[in-house]
């Protein structure tokens, strides 16, 4: 049986490419670069409520740091460091070298040290720390929102879900869409170049972790506006091409979560911009709905022009 500290040195110590001291100390130190604020999120992944048990370790590695990195595309910061704390209820180590494939997969792709963590026995609960930098009062909040800008989604939302549904066995999709669907959801790609380009251009932004709805719904209220969201320009026809139900596709691209697509305003003198960082990126960028004054107020357009008031309803772990 390997001690904590045999695991944590074979698993999660890597050399750092731009840290001073990263794991093996009481404490990591970094230097944020001269004129650079600092950005800092957290979240955790709780087997079987985050994620199905059986959940392949690699691609969990690489979802766990992902969805960290995409809260700091969604304030429009470069990821720099990650913290890992977890509880394993064993130490099977090829589960755990798996993992961390997955984990430092994700972190070459976006250029993040591990610089630290924990390491407990415990039931399965997986933790980032997340920290990147950003010019000074470049950040981009959900509260910047104002009447009259577009509101504008990135990708494909709803294809996570899709996903889910699908390995849950309550859809049925074609091949090869199901395996793109699966793997929205298993290897969030989060929309770190998109959330840089941004600065100056979005007024608020997040990223939609818990469905579109739900989460432009903290735009809302943080920003003190209302919105139309009009049917006809939601990436809707992609989800049917999937072979999924339509009702089913709707409520996923509405309300599911877990796709990490960003979310965000812009007045409306930015469109040609967006247009051409849309192709730069090769990533589309649909505008999908206006910000209105009627604070917190949500309506969708329908494709035949009535207006129907919504929910901002995602997910809620407490609900
Ligand atoms: P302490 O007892 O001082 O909290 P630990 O024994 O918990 O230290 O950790 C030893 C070192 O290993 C620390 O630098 C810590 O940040 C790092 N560490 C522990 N677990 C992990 C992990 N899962 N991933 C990365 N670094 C870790
Ligand atoms: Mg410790």
């Amino acid at each position: 049986m390997p001690s904590e500290f045999d695991l944590i040195r074979r698993h999660f110590d890597r050399a750092p490419r731009h840290t001073e001291l990263a794991v093996g100390d009481d404490a990591a130190l970094m230097r944020a670069r001269p004129g650079m604020q600092l950005a800092v999120s957290t979240d955790m992944l709780v087997a079987g409520t985050h994620f199905l048990a059986d959940t392949d370790a690699e691609d969990l590695g690489w979802k766990t740091l992902a969805v960290n990195v995409s809260d700091l595309a969604a304030m429009g910061a470069e990821p720099r460091w990650a913290l890992l704390a977890v509880a394993l209820p064993a130490a099977d180590e090829g589960w755990i070298a798996a993992f961390a494939r997955g984990l430092f997969a994700c972190a070459e792709a976006f250029g993040i040290d591990l610089v630290g963590g924990d390491t407990t026995r415990g039931p399965l609960t997986l933790s980032v720390t997340i920290i990147g930098e950003l010019p000074a009062g470049a950040a981009i909040t959900r509260a910047g929102g104002r009447a009259g800008d577009d509101l504008w989604v990135s990708g494909q939302p709803g294809r996570a879900a899709l996903g889910l549904a699908a390995l849950r066995g309550e859809a049925r999709l074609h091949e090869a869409a199901r395996a793109e669907c699966v793997a929205a959801l298993q290897r969030p790609q989060p929309r770190v170049a998109l959330g840089l380009a941004l600065r100056g251009l979005a007024s608020a932004m997040l990223d939609v972790s818990d469905g579109l709805l739900g989460d432009l719904g903290h735009i809302l209220e943080r920003s003190g506006v209302g919105a139309v969201i009009d049917v006809a320009a939601l990436p809707l026809p992609a989800l049917l091409a999937t072979g999924a139900d339509p009702a089913l596709a709707r409520r996923c691209l509405l309300a599911g979560g877990d796709d990490y697509e960003l979310l965000f305003a812009a007045p409306t003198g930015a469109r040609d911009t967006l247009a051409a960082l849309s192709a730069r990126l090769t990533l589309p960028l649909h505008r999908i709905g206006t910000l209105v004054a009627d604070t917190g107020a949500l309506q969708l357009r329908e494709t035949n022009g009535t207006l129907t008031p919504a929910a901002c309803s995602g997910y809620d772990h407490f609900a």
